[in-house]
């Protein structure tokens, strides 16, 4: 067999065969040729036989390493005159528009993603974080499953913060489901907006949104079919939901309840170690310091260390012990297997202590709670309950993290969706395999 077609058959590459292998010091460089005379679009379906011209040097796309090499494949492609896009390289069926990388290597990149640490990624495939982000961010564009949309019943929007200064996604769940099915840059009614438009796009393109509350709009076919839609208690996915899907029941996921109390008990906590450390108290100041990781999690998943500072907190007394307690009850009156009847009492009840309580944030938090409480009781009796949100936002917080080094809000958002469905990455051997 010749070294052409024994490669040919090695790189598996679509619509191309091998004209030239070069072995470089650091790299197999192999120069494919196109099987096919028409040139096509890379934008869209359009191709033509006519040519513009020919671009005067190679492209160059890294594929699959062999071994230890590194793979790149290169090819001389003609440009083409489209009506719609104007005058483009053509495309090429083993790699994406403006891909320096073939779809079997960003297959990889985006299986890996959604599964690897960030070093491992970096250090296996030999790429930096930020291309990595761009290559996810391709793969998902081109791959979300069109259907994930359709029967959608009970949903939360909710935003999620992936960087610091203020950079917000906001995520669609489908509640049933456990998944992530939509997702944005950015928060508020406008995100929500956009994720109505998309579930109807024929409302979205025929007849501009209207602005005010006062107009009656067109409940969309697939909006029509939204029974429950939990929210945080901010009033701006609120309005969205209201105008876009006025039958659904607007509800407030008691998830978002205990996140309010625990940052409620998080500002007592600073105020008092604050405190401490204009006292000059060091010593105490120390001791308590890890109490910031103590207080917000549930009894039962405290390390040996927490558990003592806790004990320590509480020995001491005082309004951080105060606010933890009150962040508990908070807490508990979500607990698991609770009927609507039981957390309407406890409801009642946590309402008038808060309304008692002494550190001025779980005032506040009395305040807001009193003001949503239909919305919250309406999501018990809807059977939307903390720990499902939370497992998902668990979830969610930590892809944020490893989001932490992109640049781009698009690959944050790669990256949730590729870890929490609408998208299933398959690695590149499956693709290519005769059952697939
Ligand atoms: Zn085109």
């Amino acid at each position: 067999m010749r070294v052409t077609s024994a490669f040919s058959r090695l790189v598996r590459l679509p619509g191309v065969w091998v004209r030239h292998v070069r072995f470089e010091p650091d790299r197999v460089e192999i120069e494919v040729a196109l099987r096919r005379r028409r040139l096509q679009c890379p934008r869209c379906a359009f191709s033509t036989a006519a040519r513009k011209d020919t671009r005067p040097v190679d492209s160059v796309w890294r594929h699959l390493d062999l071994g230890v090499w590194r793979l790149e494949i290169r090819c001389r492609r003609r440009r083409l005159r489209c009506p719609h896009h104007g005058v483009l390289a053509e495309a090429v069926p083993f790699a994406r528009h403006r891909a320096h990388f073939t779809r079997d290597f960003e297959c990889l990149v985006a299986w890996l993603a959604a599964r690897a640490d960030k070093t491992t990624i970096r250090r296996l495939l030999r790429l930096d974080w930020d291309t990595v982000g761009r290559i996810i961010a391709r793969v998902c564009a081109d791959e979300l499953d069109c259907d994930r949309l359709d029967e959608l019943y009970d949903i939360g929007i909710d935003e999620v913060s992936w960087r610091k200064q203020h950079s917000y996604l906001t995520l669609v769940a489908d509640h049933r489901g456990g998944k992530i099915v939509w997702g944005c840059e950015g928060a508020g009614e406008k995100a929500a907006d956009a994720f109505f438009a998309e579930l109807d796009r024929e409302i979205a393109a025929g007849s501009p949104l209207p602005d005010g509350d006062d107009c009656e709009p067109t409940v969309g076919e697939r909006a029509g079919t939204l029974a429950a839609i939990s929210l945080d208690m901010g009033h701006g996915y609120a309005k969205s939901a209201r105008r876009h899907a006025p039958q659904a029941t607007i509800c407030i996921d008691p998830y978002h309840v205990v996140q309010l109390a625990n940052s409620a008990l998080d500002e007592v906590r600073r105020g008092d170690w604050n405190e401490l450390r204009h006292l000059g108290d060091q010593q105490a100041a120390k001791r308590f310091k890890d109490a910031r990781w103590s207080l917000p999690k549930k009894p039962e998943n405290l390390t040996d260390t927490q558990a003592a500072t806790l004990a320590r907190l509480k020995a001491a007394g005082g309004e951080v012990w105060r606010a933890y307690t009150l962040k508990e009850a908070t807490r508990g009156t979500f607990a698991p297997g609770l009927t609507v009847d039981d957390v309407t009492i406890l409801i009642d009840r946590l309402l008038s202590r808060l309304a008692r309580s002494r550190p001025e944030p779980f005032i506040r938090l009395g305040r807001t709670i009193r003001k949503h409480r239909d919305g919250i009781l309406a999501a018990i009796r809807l059977g939307i309950n903390q720990g499902r949100t939370e497992a998902l936002n668990n979830k969610v917080q930590l892809i944020i993290r490893r989001a932490h080094g992109f640049h781009s809000g698009r690959a944050a958002l790669a990256l949730v969706t590729l870890t929490c469905r609408p998208i299933t990455p398959h690695l590149p051997h499956a693709l290519h395999s005769p059952t697939h």
